[in-house]
C-alpha cells in the first residue's frame, strides 16, 4: 500500500558548481520526452502497486519551479490526495514571479521549499548561484503572501570563521519579517564530479563544526526544534514526507534518479531509477543497520533493545552526546556532530 510519492523533475536553467544531483539543462524537447516517460511510469506503478490517496507528495529537482503546466497537470491528474495531505514543491529563487505563483496556485501545493543556500553574495557566487539578497527578499515576500508553510534550504560551507555571523544578521531579519516554518541546514560536500571540485579541491574547510553549532544554537533560540541532523521546524511543521523516509514507511520515487522504498515480507526493498532521462530501475535489499541509522538521525532515536555494544554507553551519556528517553537512545544536539562515530560504536 503506497501513500507517499516523490517526483523528480530533473531540469535546471543553470548548473550550480557544487551540484551532484542528476540534472539536465532545460530544453523544451527534453521536458517533452521526460513527461512521456513519466506518464508511462505512473501507468506502470498503478498496475503494480495499490496507491491510496496520498498523505504526502514531494516535487523535487532539479528545478520543478521551471516546469510547464503539463508537468503539474500530469502529476495532479494522476493521484488523489487526502484532505490533509502535505504537498511540497522545491523552488529556486530566480524562478519566483507573480506569474509562477499564479500557476502553482492552480494546484493543491501547500508547502514550499526555497533553495537559498547562502544569504551572502560572495558565498553564493562561490556556489555558482549568483543570487543577491534583494532577490531573496523579493522571492520571500511573494511566496509568503501565498503560502503559509515555507521552508528554507541553507548550506554550511565551512570556509571562514565568520560565515555564520555574516549570514546571521540577514537570517534574523528574515525570521522576523517572514513566518518561516522550517529550515534544512546542510553541510556542503565537495563531490568529485562537480565544477567546485575541479576549481577548489584543495580548499581548506576548518569551520564546519563551529558553524553548525552556531546555527543549532541560533535556531533553538528562535524556537525551531531540531528533529533530524539537518532539519529544524516550528511545532506542527515537521516535514511529514521526510519523516516517512527516515522511518522507512513505504514510498515511491518517480522520474530519473528517484528512489523508492517498499517493505515486502519483512524486508525493505529499495528501487533506484537510473540517472538518465530514459531510465530503468535497479532493486536493492536494504540492511537493518541502515534502518537504525536513519532512525538515529531523528529525534525518535533507536530503541534500547537494538544496542549492540554497552561499552561506550556510559561515556556517551556522561559527555552529553546521547540521552536515554522512554526506552530509546537518542542523540543530543551536541551528539549530532559525532553522529556516525556514536552510531558505529553503539549499534554495529
Ligand atoms: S543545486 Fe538544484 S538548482 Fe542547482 S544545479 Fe543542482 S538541482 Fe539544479
Amino acid at each position: 500500500m503506497i501513500e507517499r510519492i516523490y517526483i523528480h523533475y530533473p531540469f535546471c536553467k543553470r548548473i550550480c558548481y557544487y551540484c551532484d544531483f542528476y540534472k539536465v539543462r532545460y530544453k523544451k524537447e527534453y521536458e517533452k520526452a521526460y513527461l512521456e516517460k513519466l506518464k508511462k511510469e505512473i501507468k506502470e506503478i498503478k498496475k503494480t502497486y495499490k496507491i491510496k490517496p496520498l498523505s504526502s507528495l514531494y516535487l523535487g529537482g532539479g528545478s520543478p519551479s521551471i516546469a510547464s503546466y503539463s508537468f503539474f497537470d500530469l502529476v495532479f491528474s494522476s493521484f488523489s490526495l487526502k484532505s490533509n495531505s502535505e504537498v511540497s514543491l522545491e523552488v529556486n529563487i530566480e524562478d519566483i514571479s507573480k506569474d509562477f505563483l499564479s500557476l502553482i496556485k492552480n494546484y493543491p501545493i501547500n508547502r514550499i521549499s526555497l533553495g537559498i543556500q547562502n544569504f551572502k553574495e560572495k558565498y553564493s557566487n562561490f556556489l555558482g548561484r549568483n543570487i543577491d539578497v534583494k532577490l531573496i527578499y523579493k522571492a520571500l515576500e511573494l511566496i509568503s503572501k501565498n503560502f503559509e508553510n515555507l521552508s528554507l534550504d541553507l548550506l554550511i560551507l565551512g570556509l571562514e570563521k565568520d560565515e555564520f555571523e555574516e549570514n546571521k544578521k540577514i537570517l534574523k531579519d528574515v525570521l522576523e519579517k517572514f513566518n518561516i516554518k522550517h529550515i534544512s541546514l546542510y553541510i556542503l560536500t565537495i563531490y568529485k564530479n562537480t565544477y567546485l571540485y575541479k576549481k577548489y579541491s584543495n580548499i581548506k574547510r576548518n569551520y564546519i563544526d563551529l558553524t553548525y553549532q552556531k546555527y543549532q544554537k541560533f535556531l533553538k533560540e528562535n524556537f525551531f526544534f531540531q528533529y533530524e541532523v539537518s532539519n529544524f521546524a516550528k511545532p506542527n511543521f515537521l516535514c511529514q514526507h521526510n519523516l516517512a523516509y527516515w522511518l522507512f514507511e513505504n514510498y515511491l520515487g518517480l522520474g530519473p534518479s528517484a528512489s523508492s522504498l517498499i517493505k515486502i515480507k519483512g524486508d525493505f526493498i529499495s528501487k533506484v531509477n537510473e540517472n538518465k532521462l530514459d531510465y530503468d530501475f535497479k532493486f536493492e535489499k536494504i540492511n537493518f543497520e541502515t534502518y537504525l541509522y536513519f532512525r538515529f538521525r531523528t529525534f525518535f532515536g533507536v530503541p534500547f533493545r537494538y544496542l549492540k555494544n554497552k561499552k561506550f554507553l556510559k561515556d556517551f551519556l556522561d559527555k552529553n552526546l546521547i540521552t536515554l528517553d522512554n526506552k530509546n537512545i537518542k542523540v543530543t544536539s551536541k551528539g549530532y556532530l559525532f553522529l556516525d562515530y556514536i552510531f558505529n560504536r553503539l549499534f554495529i
